[in-house]
């Protein structure tokens, strides 16, 4: 049986804001089944709180950002959610005194670690996936991502197209069958990237102020500037999957089927979610319960401290 998710005890989740350069804190606290990720911010008073969904999503220039109608906003939850998609959470509070989750290293492992520290429990009720049925694309330009029914899991495939002799180097297109350890081990750790000339322009321009070589991989207009290097060889590519991933959890439930993209970014992944959520006849919900004539879990997540594995 795959159950819901939440954590076992309250996390603390301390970083600088990517776009105002200041400490952020995210306390992330248990919560019942049926809650979904519910983001607070509680700098704010009255406090406001976003309902994670993929109609929540309004802002995709830099990053994915929840976007209330009085032009609220918390900023950069991609990696965050990309981290609770692979431990399985499904229900969880996440306070921010900010308008931005703290961007730690410009990776999801910092949240997947943390998490795992502090444990992961499952409550009393199924999870919810989403089986897609039909073909959905979406397309912009040349750029395109779409998702399609597989046989079973999760399978991603996906191309980037950058010209720069670093990226070219490290492979431009990555595919995998998605479970929870692969996620950790070898997609979590990638950074998000950026070149240097857009660096200077963001900083002249009182954008992305906390971004650093501490939460980036920046690029000048030859190689890496890190002095560290890359965490993976194919590290940029597997940032972009890794974003998806976390721009294709905004709809707080498990998509299963083969998803393909290319050139694609948090604009277009977003697009795709509300283009099948939109089409009734291309997807269906599922859960996988005990009964033996049911198929077991489809996908494998992370199995945190005192739990096992599913
Ligand atoms: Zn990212």
């Amino acid at each position: 049986m795959t159950m819901q998710r939440t954590i076992s005890k309250t996390v603390r989740v301390v970083g600088i804001g990517l776009h105002s350069g200041h400490k952020v804190t995210a306390t992330l606290r248990p919560a019942p089944a049926g809650t979904g990720l519910v983001f607070t911010r509680t700098d704010l008073d009255p406090k406001v709180v976003f309902h994670c969904s993929a109609d929540a999503v309004r802002d995709t220039q830099l990053c994915t950002a929840l976007v209330n109608a009085d032009g609220v906003r918390i900023s950069t939850v991609e990696h965050l959610s990309a981290a609770l998609f692979a431990l399985g959470i499904d229900n969880l509070y996440i306070d921010v005194d900010a308008p931005e989750i703290p961007v730690m290293d410009g990776s999801a492992y910092p949240f997947i670690y943390q998490i795992t520290q502090a444990g992961v429990k499952e409550l009393a009720a199924p999870k919810h996936f989403i089986r897609v049925l039909k073909p959905v694309k979406v397309q912009d330009g040349d750029k395109w991502a779409m998702l399609e029914p597989c046989a079973s899991g999760l399978q991603m495939s996906l191309t980037i197209d950058f010209s720069h002799p670093a990226i070219v180097a490290s492979g431009q297109h990555i595919d995998i069958t998605f479970s929870g350890d692969l996620f950790r081990d070898e997609i979590s750790k990638a950074r998000t990237f950026c070149f240097l000339k857009d660096v200077e322009f963001m900083h002249a321009h009182n954008l992305a102020l906390g971004g650093s070589l501490d939460n980036a991989v920046v690029l000048d207009d030859y190689t890496v500037a890190n002095e560290e290097g890359l965490r993976y060889s194919n590290e940029f590519v597997k940032h972009k999957l890794l974003d998806a991933i976390g721009d294709l959890y905004m709809a707080n439930r498990t998509i299963l089927g083969r998803f393909s993209a290319y050139k694609t970014g948090h604009h277009l992944n977003n697009m795709l979610l509300r283009e099948l959520l939109a089409h009734q006849e291309c997807w269906e919900p599922a859960e996988f319960v005990e009964d033996r004539s049911q198929r077991k879990s489809p996908l494998r997540f992370l199995a945190p401290l005192g739990i096992a594995g599913v």
